[in-house]
């Protein structure tokens, strides 16, 4: 356990309703205690019990805030410490001041994170609830959020130690074997060995591939709306924005800057690429084929094509089409609330009937099917499924890949007959590669990279 109590503001910095500072450690409760008057005394309250109150200058006596102050004593608490949270107004300067007579009073100001780290240190969460903090902190749709939020109930880390206890039991079995190796054993032990590996490789490259739609759910998928003036792509874009801005509110430690490169379609964050270009008013010439769209498309996962149903097509319009036929695009027929002057039949031979979408941004109709079209090129339409664990931390995925590559040589050391006790470091360095992912035999170096891309209070 730390030997020092900590502090700091756990809520976004400005004009915030209420603001909340975050205390910690063995002397949370007297540090706050000094500097906070109410009905009863601190030190004699029930855990987790809410007292309002007043912030004073210990000094004089005087009253800084009015207070709701929050006893969390450990282990039963966010860091397994004490821990007290008082509650006061939003507001930089009121905060500053709170925040300032506690440190007076003897705590110390929190690093980035540490607050997280140190209920890793104290073994309340693991490694990957802690990522999975970090990711929650960050998380730019609810999607993400929920993907982050089962992680830090734990289900990715629950998954990985079943893994390691089958290797563990495969080890265990080869140890026997090294014990005993009479060949009749040998050969069982063979085939025993090679289908517990194989299980967990089976498992591994699940998770695997999951990773990759967890990445685009946390990061967004990079989009690009493209099509000549007039189609109206900005007016995509406004409904897109304004039904489904991609923001996090709720949660401590976010900032609530409007990000609006991000809109969310159906729970699915999508980074809008060259937003500048879109929103370009039509006085500026717009140009399928300028340079900015073109570097919009060529890093673009997915291309949302727009065309305007009401007329023909152009010419620039087809050898666009042409050309994003084969790259995830989804071809988007606008204004149906207008008269069909597109020839629709044509535009079905050439693309999937599923990567061809008819709205209208204006009347804003039409969008779940965009919704549909997008889960179906990017989730196989199966994103709704709610059991799978996500895997969507690079740090993860490395090692993931690492134990796999690990299994690999085990199996195939297996086939080629080799040395049980070589193969036997194949499944001991798999398992470590699982360890490390939970926190298992990490370095302090490690331990401090990931906790430092914490925001402060958290
Ligand atoms: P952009 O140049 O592609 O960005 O197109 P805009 O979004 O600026 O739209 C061009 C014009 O088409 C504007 O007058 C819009 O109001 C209109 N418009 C856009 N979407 C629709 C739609 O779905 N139906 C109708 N009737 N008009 C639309
Ligand atoms: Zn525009």
């Amino acid at each position: 356990m730390a030997e020092d109590t900590i502090a700091a503001i756990a809520t976004p910095l400005g004009e915030g309703g209420i603001a909340v500072i975050r205390v910690s450690g063995p002397d949370a409760v007297g540090v706050v205690e000094k500097a906070f008057r109410s009905k009863t005394k601190l030190s004699q309250v029930e855990s987790h019990t809410v007292q309002y109150g007043h912030v004073v200058n210990p000094a004089d006596g005087e009253r800084i805030e009015e207070a709701l102050v929050t006893v969390m004593r450990g282990p039963r608490s966010y860091t397994a410490e004490d821990v007290v949270e008082v509650s006061c107004h939003g507001g930089i300067v009121s905060v500053k001041k709170v925040l300032d007579v506690l440190l007076d009073g003897g705590a110390r100001l929190a690093e980035p994170g540490e607050f997280t780290k140190r209920a890793f240190l104290n073994g309340r969460i693991d490694l990957t609830q802690a990522e999975a903090v970090i990711d929650l902190i960050r998380s730019k749709s609810d999607r993400a959020f929920s993907i982050a939020l089962k992680q830090v109930d734990g289900a990715l880390s629950r998954k990985v130690k079943s893994l390691r206890h089958t290797l563990v039991e495969t080890m265990a079995h080869i140890e026997v074997n090294i014990d005993y190796p009479e060949h009749d054993v040998e050969e069982l032990t063979n085939a025993f060995i090679r289908e517990k590996c194989e299980f967990a490789l089976g498992a591994i490259d699940e998770m695997l591939r999951t990773a990759e739609q967890g990445k685009l759910l946390r990061e967004g998928i990079e989009t690009a709306i493209v099509g000549k003036p007039n189609v109206g792509k900005s007016s995509l874009l406004n409904t897109l924005a304004q039904d489904n801005r991609a923001i996090v509110t709720d949660i401590p430690g976010t900032t609530r800057d409007v990000i609006e490169e991000y809109v969310t379609v159906g729970g699915i964050p999508l980074k809008l690429l060259d937003t500048a270009g879109i929103r370009e008013t039509s006085d500026v010439v717009e140009r399928i084929g300028v340079e900015r769209s073109r570097s919009a498309i060529a890093s673009a996962d997915l291309i949302l094509f727009v065309v305007n149903g009401n007329e023909p097509l152009s010419d620039e319009e087809e050898s666009l089409l042409e050309e994003l036929k084969d790259r995830q695009t989804i071809l988007i027929v606008n204004k149906m609330d207008l008269a069909t002057h597109i020839q629709m039949d044509a535009l079905y031979r050439r693309l999937p009937a599923e990567r061809i979408v008819r709205l209208s941004a204006k009347e804003g109709e039409g969008l779940e099917r965009l919704e549909k079209a997008i889960g179906a090129l990017f989730f196989s339409g199966k994103i709704e499924s709610g059991d799978i664990t996500y895997v969507s931390n690079v740090r993860h995925i490395h090692l993931l890949k690492k134990a796999r590559a690990s299994l690999q040589e085990a199996i195939e050391g297996v086939a080629a007959l080799m040395p049980i006790d070589m193969v036997q470091i194949d499944v001991r360095n798999a398992w470590e590669h699982l360890g490390e992912m939970i926190g298992d035999a990490v370095s302090d170096s490690l331990i401090d990279q990931i906790f430092s891309q914490f925001c402060l209070g958290k």
